[in-house]
């Protein structure tokens, strides 16, 4: 063997660049390298951060019926709504008696839950139902938020308003948008159980081959949408997914939230900023090879805490998230149709 030919380069730089990598995670200057990614990727988000946002953003969704299902969700009666607790169980059974009334179709296992194992937890499901597109050979877009929260640790109550009752009660208003405006592709609404436990309930989904990736082409998620810091609004996914760049560019024209598009590059990119692509339920769509786009504010302070309570959601900012989402739901709606 001679020296490396171009030949060789071209059929060994996989390799090449894992090595790399894995010095990269090894070696003793790697909090330096991590320290520099980081700033270089905290530039480059600063970069990134668009204008004011539009003056105008849609008035599609009623946030006053957002406002009231937020309350009642991160209610204290719904003592936080850990998987299987009595608050747990009635937040789930709200959405049921919602999605009923809005005429959606049951797509879970037994009527619109999708019961799945939880080690601790006796009865932990989701919640799922669909609206028929009018071209229902298409795959289907999943759009989902997860309805569980903390629960009580010790004698405080872990409310989970932002997380996640926020992206609930967009999810229920959005479902009730669809019902008055038939979709092209068919719509599955996935209020999903247990994300606070390793996405459990969105990865049961396809574990117990509910749900075949092949039927499905997109998941939009939405997880707390309804905290303003500095009107931040991130879109996690393009990375990964180049083409989906122009899409959000195309929302951000309506959307009075300032979209970012960050938070899904690995650490050898991004250093330590984080990486969200795993941390809410579209990781598992992800996993499976279903492109995504996840919504969602940057952590605030009450994140995880208890102080995150309805009364603090900022509601002018909340209604724009939504209808951030909404927008970007009948884009891709569109866009795949014609594909
Ligand atoms: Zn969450």
């Amino acid at each position: 063997m001679g020296l490396m030919t171009k030949q060789h380069v071209k059929r060994f730089w996989p390799l090449g660049l894992l090595i790399l990598i894995l010095i990269l995670a090894w070696w003793p200057g790697k909090p330096i390298y991590l320290h520099v990614a980081t700033q270089i990727e905290a530039e480059r988000i600063a970069a990134i951060t668009p204008d004011q946002g539009a003056a105008q953003t849609p008035e599609r969704l009623s946030i006053d019926r957002m406002m009231t299902d937020l309350h009642w969700l991160a209610h204290e009666d719904r003592a936080g709504r850990f998987p299987g607790t009595e608050g747990g169980l009635a937040a789930r059974q709200y959405i049921v008696d919602r999605f009923a009334e809005l005429g959606l179709i049951p797509a879970g296992s037994d009527g619109y839950l999708h019961a799945f194992d939880h080690p601790g937890v006796e009865d932990a499901a989701n919640v799922l139902g669909t609206i028929i597109g009018s071209n229902p050979e298409l795959p289907k877009i999943v759009i989902t938020a997860h309805y569980d929260h903390l629960g009580v640790r010790g004698d405080r109550i872990f409310y989970g308003s932002d997380d996640n009752a926020s992206g609930t009660a967009a999810l229920l208003e959005i479902a009730r948008y669809f019902s008055e405006n038939q979709p092209t592709h068919t719509l599955l609404f996935a209020a999903v159980d247990s994300e606070e436990h390793g996405l459990l309930g969105a990865r049961a989904l396809f574990r117990t081959g509910h749900l075949n990736p092949d039927d499905i082409a997109f998941n939009v998620n939405m997880d707390m949408l309804s905290r303003d810091t500095d009107a931040l609004l991130f879109a996690v996914g393009t990375y990964h997914h180049p083409w989906l760049r122009g899409l959000v560019q195309r929302v951000q024209r309506e959307s009075g939230a300032r979209i970012v598009m960050a938070h899904d590059r690995p650490w050898w990119r991004a250093g330590r900023t984080d990486d969200w692509t795993l941390s809410s339920d579209h990781g598992a769509f992800h996993e499976v090879g279903i492109p995504f786009i996840y919504f969602g504010v940057a952590d605030h302070p009450d994140y995880h805490s208890p102080r995150d309570t309805s009364d603090r959601a900022d509601v002018d900012f909340f209604r724009i998230t939504a209808e951030t989402s909404l927008s970007f739901i009948k884009l891709i709606d569109q866009v795949l149709a014609e594909k």
